[in-house]
Formats: C-alpha cells, sequence, structure tokens
C-alpha cells in the first residue's frame, strides 16, 4: 500500500512566489532572485512529502505561470509572432506568451475545467513544429534526485493538451485519440512506470474501459471525491490485473477534513477488486485547487479549524490511509478526525433548524414575481419616468479611500458624496454608491452573513500570480441585520435620482466560496437565497427603487457534464428569483453578469426574470447580439457593455454612439440601457470621467436620433 500526491499549490504558503514574480515583472529584481524563491519552495514542498512519508512524490508541478504553458514550451509550439528562433525557452518569450509585452498581447486564457483556475490556451495549427524546447520536468526531477528524494514528474498528457488548445475546441474524438497516442508512446514508455491521471468527475463507462486498457500504462489515477459513480464503475466493470490503481480519496478541490474512516471503507473495497499490492492512496486530484497550509491560520476559531484540512495537511491524510491499510492505523490520528467530524455534524454553529425549514420549502416550488416583466417596466417607468437609452454603472468606482483608517464611516460617507456629485455632473440617470466600503463583492456579505468563516492566509491561484482568498462557508446561513441599508440610504439621500441598492446574489456567493460537503450545493445556495431576499425587502421598505443584485459566476458553477447542466441552471436561476420574487411591481431589479458567452443558457438567463440586466459585452458584440437576431423574444430591459473597463484606454463619443447603433439593429430602443462592461474599481478616476462623459454624450446623440 502506497500514497501519492497529484500535485500541490505553487505559490507558496504565504504567495512567497507571486511577490517574487511580480517584483521580478516590475524589474525591481532579478531572474536569480525569482529563481531562489522559487526553487526554496520546490524543495521545502518535496521535503515535507517525502517526511510525511508518502512514496509518490510529484515534480514539475511547479510552474512560474501554468502548466499548460509549461507543455507549450516544452514542445516548442511557440506563436510564430512571439519570434523565437529555437534553443531553449527561457523567461522572455514564456512570459511574453503568459503576459504580453511591449507589442504583443497575451496568449488567450481561460478556465481550467470546472475550476476557477486559468490556463493559457495553445494555439495549434497542421504546420506547426513540436521540437524538445524546455527541459523543465527534467531540470526538476534532478533538482528532487540531488536532494535524494525520487519523484513521479507531470506532464500534461498529450490528448489533454490537444484538446485544450483552440482549433481542437470541440473535437469528440477523444477516445480513439486516446489509444492511438499511447500506442505512439508505448517504446518511450517501457522500462518506466506510467500513471495516467483523471479527475474532477466520474469517467462515462467507455472512457473507463478506454483508459484502463491504454497499452504501456501500468496505472490509471480515478477520482472518488468527484466521481461519485467511479467506486460502482470499478466494480461492475473490474479493474486490470496487471495495473496499479490510484484511489483519489482526499479531496483536493475543498479544504474539509477527509472521512477517514468513509475513506478507509471505500479503499477496503477497491483492495477487494484491484489487490494490496495493485492500490495507492492518493488525492482526488492536484491540490493546487484549495489553499496551503492551515498552519497559518492564526485568526480561525479552533472548533472550525478542527473541521478543515488544507494542502499540508491533505499530504497526513492520504499518508495515515495509506499506513491504515497497512495495517499501520495510527488510532489516535483516526480517533481525532472522527470527534472533529462528529462535532461538525452537531455544532449549534453548523446548524440553524428554522433555516434548513425555510430552505427545504424551496425545493420543487417555484418563486417568481407574478405580473410579466413588460407590465412591471411599464409600473416601473411611471415612477422612475427615465428617458430612452438610460445610463448607468455596474457599481463599483475608484477606490481611493483606505479602509483601515480610523475615521471609516466620515470617510466613505464623503467618497460616497463625491461618487453621487460626480455621476450628477456627468449626467447618468440611475446612479451607483459606487462601493468604496467594500473590499471584495463576496467577502463583505459573507462576513457579515452567518454560517462564513474567513482564513487569512487561505489563498488559491487563479491565473499567473493571481490569487482569490474564498470566504468558507461552513454552517447554516442566516442575515443577523441588514447589510447595506444604511450605506444605499444615505447615498439615496444625497441626490434626486434613482440610486441603486447593490448586492451580490446567491449563486455568485456560492460559487467563489468554499462550500459544505455535508450537504448538496443546491441547499446551501437556497438558504444564501433567502438570506438575501431579506435584504432587498428591507432595501425596498427603505424607499430604495432599483436593486442590483450581481451575478457574475452563475454560469462559473455548471456543470462539465451536459447532462447535469439543466439541474444547476433550474435551482441557480431559482435561487436568483427567490430573493426578489417578493417586491412589488413597481420595484426595479437589475442583474449583472461578467461575460457575454451565454448563448447557450440565454433561456436560463431570460428565466432569472430580472427587469434589467447589464453584461460584458466589450470584446464580443456580434456573439452576443447574434442570440437575439436569431430571434430569441426578449421583453426585459438589456444593457451590453458599450465599452471595456478592463483596458485604460478612453472610447470617443463616435465609436460608443456605432455600438450603441448596432445594438439598436437587433434590440428594440425601449429596452436598451447604456452602460460599461463591468465596475470601474480597477480604474483611474482619470480614465473614468472622460469615458463616462463620452458614454452619456453617445446616449443624447442617439436620443435625438431615435
Ligand atoms: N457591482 C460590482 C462592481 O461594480 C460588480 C463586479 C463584478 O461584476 N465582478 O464592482
Ligand atoms: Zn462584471
Amino acid at each position: 500500500m502506497t500514497s501519492h500526491i497529484v500535485g500541490y499549490p505553487r505559490m507558496g504558503p504565504k504567495r512567497e512566489v507571486k511577490f517574487s514574480l511580480e517584483s521580478f515583472w516590475d524589474k525591481r529584481t532579478n531572474a536569480d532572485e525569482l529563481q531562489k524563491v522559487a526553487k526554496d519552495l520546490r524543495v521545502s514542498i518535496w521535503k515535507q512529502m517525502s517526511g510525511a512519508g508518502i512514496k509518490y512524490i510529484p515534480s514539475n508541478t511547479f510552474s512560474y505561470y501554468d502548466q499548460v504553458l509549461d507543455t507549450t514550451a516544452m514542445l516548442g509550439a511557440v506563436p510564430p509572432r512571439y519570434g523565437w528562433t529555437g534553443g531553449e525557452i527561457g523567461f522572455d518569450v514564456y512570459f511574453s506568451m503568459a503576459r504580453g509585452n511591449d507589442t504583443l498581447p497575451a496568449m488567450e486564457m481561460t478556465k481550467w475545467f470546472d475550476t476557477n483556475y486559468h490556463y493559457i490556451v495553445p494555439e495549434l495549427s497542421p504546420d506547426m513544429k513540436f521540437t524538445y524546447a524546455s527541459h523543465k520536468a527534467v531540470c526538476e526531477y534532478k533538482e528532487a534526485k540531488e536532494l535524494g528524494i525520487e519523484t513521479v514528474p507531470v506532464l500534461v498528457g498529450p490528448v489533454s493538451y490537444l484538446l485544450l488548445s483552440k482549433p481542437a475546441k470541440g473535437v469528440e474524438k477523444s477516445f480513439s485519440l486516446l489509444s492511438e497516442a499511447y500506442e505512439q508512446l508505448e517504446d518511450a514508455l517501457s522500462g518506466m512506470n506510467a500513471l495516467v491521471e483523471t479527475y474532477f468527475s466520474d469517467l462515462p463507462a467507455d472512457a473507463y474501459k478506454a483508459i484502463v486498457s491504454l497499452k504501456g500504462v501500468s496505472a490509471v489515477g480515478l477520482d472518488l471525491v468527484r466521481g461519485e459513480k467511479t467506486l460502482e464503475l470499478v466494480k461492475s466493470l473490474g479493474f486490470p490485473s496487471d495495473k496499479f490503481l490510484f484511489a483519489g480519496v482526499v479531496d483536493g478541490r475543498n479544504i474539509w477534513a477527509n472521512d477517514l474512516e468513509a475513506s478507509l471503507k471505500t479503499l477496503k473495497t477497491l483492495e477487494g477488486i484491484v489487490g494490496k499490492e495493485k492500490l495507492a492512496v492518493s488525492t482526488s486530484c492536484s491540490l493546487l485547487h484549495t489553499a496551503v497550509d492551515l498552519v497559518n491560520e492564526t485568526k480561525l476559531d479552533m472548533e472550525i479549524k478542527s473541521w478543515l484540512a488544507f494542502s499540508a495537511q491533505k499530504i497526513l491524510e492520504v499518508n495515515a490511509l495509506a499506513k491504515a491499510l497497512t495495517g499501520e492505523k495510527n488510532e489516535t490520528y483516526f480517533f481525532t478526525n472522527a470527534a472533529a467530524l462528529a462535532s461538525r455534524k452537531s455544532s449549534p454553529r453548523v446548524n440553524d433548524e428554522a433555516v434548513q425549514k425555510a430552505a427545504s420549502a424551496l425545493r420543487g416550488s417555484d418563486r417568481r414575481r407574478t405580473t410579466p416583466v413588460t407590465s412591471r417596466l411599464d409600473a416601473q417607468q411611471k415612477k422612475l419616468n427615465l428617458p430612452v437609452l438610460p445610463t448607468t454603472t455596474i457599481g463599483s468606482f475608484p477606490q481611493t479611500v483606505d479602509l483601515r483608517r480610523e475615521d471609516y464611516v466620515k470617510d466613505i460617507k464623503e467618497e460616497i458624496n463625491k461618487v453621487v456629485k460626480l455621476q450628477e455632473e456627468l449626467d447618468i440617470d440611475v446612479l451607483v454608491h459606487g462601493e468604496p466600503e467594500r473590499n471584495d463583492m463576496v467577502e463583505y456579505f459573507g462576513e457579515q452573513l452567518k454560517g462564513f468563516a474567513f482564513t487569512v492566509n487561505g489563498w488559491v491561484q487563479s491565473y499567473g500570480s493571481r490569487c482569490v482568498k474564498p470566504p468558507i462557508i461552513y454552517g447554516d446561513v442566516s442575515r443577523a441585520k441588514a447589510m447595506t441599508v444604511f450605506w444605499s440610504t444615505t447615498a439615496q439621500s444625497m441626490t434626486s435620482r434613482p440610486m441603486k441598492g447593490m448586492l451580490t446574489g446567491p449563486v455568485t456567493i456560492l460559487n467563489w466560496s468554499f462550500v459544505r460537503n455535508d450537504q448538496p450545493r443546491f441547499e446551501t445556495c437556497y438558504q444564501i437565497a433567502l438570506a438575501m431576499k431579506d435584504e432587498v425587502e428591507d432595501l425596498e421598505a427603505a424607499g430604495i427603487q432599483v436593486i442590483q443584485i450581481d451575478e457574475a459566476a452563475l454560469r462559473e458553477g455548471l456543470p462539465l457534464r451536459k447532462s447535469e447542466q439543466a439541474f444547476y441552471l433550474d435551482w441557480a436561476v431559482h435561487s436568483f428569483r427567490i430573493t426578489n420574487c417578493g417586491v412589488k411591481d413597481t420595484t426595479q431589479i437589475h442583474t449583472h453578469m461578467c461575460y457575454s458567452h451565454f448563448n447557450d443558457i440565454i433561456h436560463s438567463i431570460i428565466d432569472m426574470d430580472a427587469d434589467v440586466i447589464t453584461i460584458e459585452n466589450s470584446r464580443s458584440d456580434e456573439k452576443l447580439l447574434s442570440v437575439f437576431r436569431e430571434g430569441v423574444k426578449y421583453g426585459a430591459g438589456i444593457g451590453p457593455g458599450v465599452y471595456d473597463i478592463h483596458s485604460p484606454r478612453i472610447p470617443t463619443t463616435e465609436e460608443i454612439a456605432d455600438r450603441i447603433n448596432k445594438m439598436l439593429a437587433v434590440l428594440e430602443k425601449n429596452v436598451l440601457w447604456v452602460n460599461p462592461d463591468c465596475g470601474l474599481k480597477t480604474r483611474k478616476y482619470a480614465e473614468v470621467k472622460p469615458a463616462l462623459t463620452n458614454m452619456v454624450a453617445a446616449a443624447k446623440l442617439l436620443r435625438t436620433q431615435l
């Protein structure tokens, strides 16, 4: 019985590599210093795993940016525009592909399956000549070997690399590709042990059969956490006697302590099928997607801490499970684990019966506003009296207040007043307060809701040096008191124009948090929805007439498997409707989404039944508008962003007017709103003021022509 780890976080326990990378990019430090920080981290991880007793320790799971880009470098698959002419690929070419340079934009980046990690999309073409142009994998292997540590180099498999690349998107002949690829590799693999690792799901039966019978492969890794049917699959289809099974029982996607007794039971079942000699205990996937080390969480409540396991703790879990199977069960360790699990199950901080009851009552129901959207819009217009092509912004304005200041409330009030006055000067129709009181659109609400905990160092890599620190939802969620009413009413009192209440929607809060694994996701989402419903109704009662509920991450939660998507969309969209099903017809509900590729989920978006939806659009006008050109019936208000807020460039009045005109060609003039793509938080006032001036001018120009 042996143990294995699929991969490990690579930013360091305190994001050392992030800071080192950024300092190198800013030319404050040189390449040697960056390489030293990176090497120190790799060495400490190898020593940590080896010290814990892990048998199969991974190497080449470190990356200066992304493992798919590393593969592109290894294969010399550099797009010609980056000017690489051969030889070992260095930081220059590598970081140009990752981040662009003075003259070239970066390569495209996209989400790694259903995680929040983003990889650099390979650009392959028929005339691409592959050459072996980066020896990183071998170097890392040797580096560990010098420490006396034997490692398993991890590579992105050839079929995955191809299918994740640009021209191959949507290719559907992967199974035959698999056997073809491994037939080609058979010679190269002979004399060594090749492990094919699968994760994030159970395999469809035909894929399972194809993978376990690959030639030249001696071991197959299976995800037994996300892959809820994996065990059944192995039971019913069997497993080849000449291969090893790497059983991913420790969750690489979450922060919860493993249920060791349950995992042990699963492992024993597998042992009965494949035999003692042929089973290895592993993580369900790379630990890249979870936090690094619980040891650094000094502010976390001790009881909650006992329920958690970050990467460093997961290594110990894997090892303890492997040991237990060989008869060396650490009784104290298992006992402590069982006690923590029991305390989590029965803790009054987790369980709130009233919340559970209210949330389960929603299952199978269909909450929605009773009046159809067109009549609601009429009722709202009577009160709001907005011009055609009304202008608005998405919520945040440039952040200038230091939130740690003493005079916090006074400073924020002043900041809101500044933002309100600016919008009045610009003659924007529906105002926002600018969100200066918020650190982050999820954290701000999580901090005020019951059932959430926060870490100090629980960072997870999102892309490159960028990390996110998701809140931990550990218990039933409820709202202790109003969260935004004070700020929204304060802002409304400063103007006679409508001021938007600004909330984050339940699906986005869910998708950007570490969620409970002791109840289905929809249950947690319904609980958050009910808490947000209270907030919506309090805002309405306080006189706020327009409320925006951001669902920036609705699409992110879409399951990988097509057959599971409808169910997700159903409860996600229902959760959104629950937040506002109780408001009056005259209260206008907005929502906002940070992406435009929703052609495939357009009917779910319509089913959200918001009065107005503002969406990112700047980089793909055509795609979004084509949905409506194809005749999708859309009666609600819609504001496709008229300029890209991700760029410092200031759009001209003419170009904005031009884009609005394009929209008017497919959408009714009385449903169209004029707004930027997203919040303005990351921009400077020197960019925001002229850009919004031109936006309002474009709207006014077109009003005279309608
Ligand atoms: N209201 C938020 C803002 O403007 C929305 C951010 C987002 O969509 N990511 O900052
Ligand atoms: Zn956005």
